[in-house]
């Protein structure tokens, strides 16, 4: 009836059901559980916000699946929006050939943000490349759309020729903090062999 449609809302709001763009990256069966423990997360992701948790006791920055914190042992979380901004802390460069999932056949980079707010988030980014940003760059964090849900991916500024080396690693996440991988965004092992 009404001449409604979606042509103006952005990907990133658009309705899980909505024939947004694929994902450069990976197929829209990887799309993670937007309701499951990650909700707040994926909620925020949808409204544009990065949506962390934290302790609602003492206020430290806890791991994505965290359960009590490692500061005062409190249970209590509290999930919030928070800058989306921070540093490459670690990157790998993935050769992974998976047709039918893993839409690029070319080396993709996985990025360990160190983020202002204190957490640590992994994440590929927004859009296709096939180098990695250097150790220490500064980042921001947009959203990829996979599937209708919209995950974290790192966005990188202008200046990519600026850093000179350090170039692929696989740096090892060598903090108990390291793991705060969000589902999806990026295809592991166990996500594609599904
Ligand atoms: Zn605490």
């Amino acid at each position: 009836m009404s001449p409604n449609t979606d042509a103006t809302i952005p990907a990133v709001l658009a309705a899980p059901d909505a024939p947004d763009a694929e994902d450069w990256l990976v197929d829209a069966a990887l799309a993670p559980l937007a309701d499951g423990s990650l909700a707040p997360l994926y909620a925020g992701a949808a409204a544009g916000e990065l949506t962390l948790p934290f302790c609602a006791t003492c206020g430290l920055a806890l791991e994505l699946e965290q359960r009590a914190c490692d500061g005062c042992g409190a249970t209590d979380i509290r999930w919030r929006p928070v800058e989306r901004a921070g540093t490459v802390h670690a990157v790998t460069l993935v050769h992974r050939r998976e047709p039918g999932l893993v839409r690029v056949t070319e080396p993709y980079p996985v990025v360990d943000i160190e983020l202002t707010s204190g957490h640590r988030l992994i994440m590929t980014t927004l859009t296709a490349t096939g180098s990695a940003p250097a150790i220490g760059r500064p980042v921001t964090v947009g959203f990829r759309v996979v599937g209708g849900v919209a995950v974290p991916a790192a966005v990188l500024s202008t200046t990519e020729s600026s850093a000179p080396s350090e170039p692929s690693d696989a740096a090892t996440p060598d903090s108990p903090r390291a793991t705060g991988t969000a589902p999806a965004p990026v295809p592991s092992e166990t996500e594609v062999s599904q």
